[in-house]
């Protein structure tokens, strides 16, 4: 029986958490999916609630399943609060806890909205690619940083900062996540330049021959971030560290349109992760049942892929998106001057009836 925590969190998180949940039930009514659902506390629910953003009840229970769901945190209400306990806080550091090194950001286009992207459709027809950032090391982490005085100048300073059992391990995540995928890996570095990237170069080539199924190449990131925007089509799997990783995961939200639509994952060495909507607690349209529900029902079936390995259970809830999205339903979010909008849960039950027509 797979367990799995759910943190609704503030703002829209409990509207959009709400709609993923009745995707479980569906799941388990019509599929067979044997889950139990425990549900936390995080963020400014759990400041108001225990006083701080993370209570050790929530990260007890987050170390104790297969996976956790989570909303959004933050809001107005808790944004005079001392940095230390505020909502967003309760966030990062659940990710170090539970030793989250690798995030995933899927790029992909339904062809539906492919008007609603800057780009033009026919350069985003099919788009299907999937950014693993490594999350925990690298120049936001690396010492010494500072600002100091230099001759009577201020000069601020980082370190990029990479060890090979850092970079061993985010190219695995990578290369085995394409095997469920397209089997094609793209190594993004400044390798030309810099030596933590010449490291890791090296490192993500000594890896490839245990992945013989799967293809690799390398882009420097300066390269990597004009592909991405000319034919991102060509893309299966990039990998790359935290710093170019945080850039070209933005490009690759702007390619499909609304914020709305995006999910994520963060994931540990044993493939245990959590998994939210790349979009925030939304706090100006929060209570108006208008949120779109799809990032969080879209992080669910990375959920079933990835940690749960559940591939067709998640085919089924991405195509129930698709289909519901191909009959024209639209939130606010996505909708065009002129198109029927409807609400957050108008939207999560359209996808359990489609969930509801399918065979696995
Ligand atoms: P946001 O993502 O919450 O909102 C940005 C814009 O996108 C807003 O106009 C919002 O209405 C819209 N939007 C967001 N989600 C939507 C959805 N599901 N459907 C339709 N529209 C949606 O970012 P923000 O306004 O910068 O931040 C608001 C709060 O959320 C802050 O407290 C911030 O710290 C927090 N935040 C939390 C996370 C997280 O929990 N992972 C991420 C980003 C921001």
């Amino acid at each position: 029986m797979v367990k799995l925590l759910i943190l609704p969190g503030d703002g829209v998180g409990p509207e959009v958490i709400a709609e993923a949940v009745k995707v479980i039930e569906a799941l388990k009514r019509r599929h067979g999916f044997a889950c139990e659902l425990d549900y936390g506390l995080i963020g400014g629910a759990a400041i108001d609630a225990c006083g701080v953003p993370l209570p050790d009840e929530t990260l007890s229970k987050a170390q104790a399943v297969d996976a956790v769901l989570m909303g959004a945190v933050g809001g107005p209400k808790w944004d005079q609060m001392p940095r230390e306990i505020r909502p967003e806080r309760g966030l990062l550091k659940i990710r170090s806890a539970l030793g989250l090194y690798a995030n995933l950001r899927p790029c992909f286009c339904f062809n539906e909205l492919a008007a609603a992207s800057t780009l033009r459709p026919e350069v985003l027809q099919g788009l299907d690619l999937l950014i693993v950032r490594e999350l925990t090391g690298g120049i936001y982490y690396g010492q010494p940083r500072g600002i100091v005085q230099e001759g009577g100048v201020r000069v601020g300073f980082n370190t990029e900062r990479y060890s090979e059992p850092e970079i061993e391990r985010i190219a695995r995540t990578a290369f085995d996540l394409a095997r469920l995928r397209k089997k094609h890996v793209c190594s993004v570095d400044k390798a030309n330049v810099l030596e933590s990237s010449q490291l890791w170069r090296e490192v993500v080539e000594r890896v490839a021959p245990s992945y013989p199924d799967v293809e690799l190449s390398h882009l420097y990131v300066d390269n990597a971030a004009m592909q991405l925007v000319r034919a991102p089509r060509q893309f299966d799997v990039l990998v790359t560290g935290n710093l170019f990783g945080d850039i070209l995961s933005d490009i690759g939200a702007q390619l499909t349109g609304s914020i709305g639509m995006l999910p994520s994952a963060s994931l540990d060495a044993q493939g245990r992760g959590l998994y939210e909507p790349v979009h925030g607690s939304a706090p100006d349209i929060a209570g108006r049942g208008i949120a779109n529900p799809l990032a969080t029902i879209l992080s669910l079936a990375m959920l079933l892929r990835y940690s749960l390995r559940a591939v067709k259970l998640a085919g089924t809830v991405e195509r129930s998106v698709k289909q519901s999205l191909a009959s024209g339903l639209r939130t606010a979010d996505i909708a065009r001057p002129g198109e029927r909008v409807v609400s957050t849960s108008e939207m999560g039950t359209a996808v359990v009836e489609r969930l509801y027509e399918q065979e696995i």
